[in-house]
């Protein structure tokens, strides 16, 4: 089994020890190789989902409502951890904030791994296997996609799925049958195969990223009705899809920039690791 099939054995064995929450729907294990103090990922683990490109299948509201409360859990466990180690007060409001302010959600818009993963992580990016830029730049620049940016898509899609001839009412207008709608218009120039599987991979060394014509190992099992339709997608050209793949590789290979103050490292990476270690211990007192 290739490095990029590596997170089915989570799906597959609930029990794993990396696993910390399993539920009818997903499982979440930590990163087993966590860029921050708090590092884990959200496995939906329907076979329908897992091989379908994040960026399509989280604009999907019946998905997203099944992988929320793993998703919820995830930031939670973060905040308890940050409480465990006397880095942040135990109050309730405390924890929300921290949750709220420093915690990440979100997928990266090409994937290095072919299971559908969301990230939950805490902002620091400090830790040892934070190791290079495009590490960094992958969680920092548009090449992270924030799971917010879909719930904007998902109501912009209720939209769009109404007949605009028509007042719909707004509980009409929110219905989630979708299967009744038209295909939608996918907006995004991202390396998406017909299907809507994942065409492209970064190469973990050279910072490049390859697209392949069938990045799935296995054909996935029959697509639900309301996972959203990809007709669109087969219409990009070969031409947009390497474009496109440019423009997110290029985002990695961005000048450094700590997230927090803004201050520019170029690519001075051990600089700017060096000066996130700072962020995070002036931020929280923390002692290694
Ligand atoms: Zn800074």
């Amino acid at each position: 089994m290739s490095f990029r099939n590596n997170l089915q054995q989570y799906i597959d064995n609930p029990g794993h020890e990396l696993v910390v929450y399993s539920d009818e729907h997903t499982v979440v294990i930590e990163d087993k190789y966590p860029k921050s103090v708090c590092h884990y990922l959200v496995l939906p683990k329907d076979d329908a989902v897992t091989y379908i490109h994040p960026c399509i299948a989280l604009k999907d509201k019946f998905l997203r409502e099944k992988i929320t409360p793993a998703i919820e859990f995830a930031k939670k466990l973060a905040a308890e951890e940050f409480v465990k180690r006397n880095l942040i007060p135990d109050t309730p409001n405390l924890r929300a904030s921290f949750c709220n302010t420093y915690v990440k959600v979100g997928v990266h818009s090409v994937p290095s791994m072919a299971n559908l993963h969301i990230h939950v992580l805490t902002r620091d990016m400090h830790l040892p296997c934070m190791k290079n830029r495009k590490h960094y730049n992958s969680f920092n620049t548009d090449f992270f996609v924030e799971l917010s940016k879909f719930d904007e898509e998902i109501e912009t899609s209720s939209d769009e799925s109404s007949d605009s001839s028509s007042s719909i009412s707004s509980e009409t207008a929110n219905s989630p049958d979708i299967k009744s709608s038209p295909p939608r218009k996918i907006q995004s120039q991202l390396p998406i195969s017909a299907d809507g599987r994942i065409s492209g991979s970064i190469d973990g060394n050279s910072r490049i990223i390859r697209v392949h014509s069938d990045a799935a190992p296995r054909t996935p099992a029959k697509l639900k009705p309301n996972v959203v339709t990809m007709r669109t997608v087969s219409h990009h050209s070969k031409t947009t899809k390497n474009t496109a793949v440019q423009q997110i590789s290029d985002q990695l290979k961005k000048p450094l920039q700590c997230w927090h103050c803004t201050k520019t490292f170029g690519g001075r990476f051990v600089q700017l690791k060096e000066h996130l270690r700072g962020e995070f211990h002036g931020r929280f007192h923390a002692v290694d």
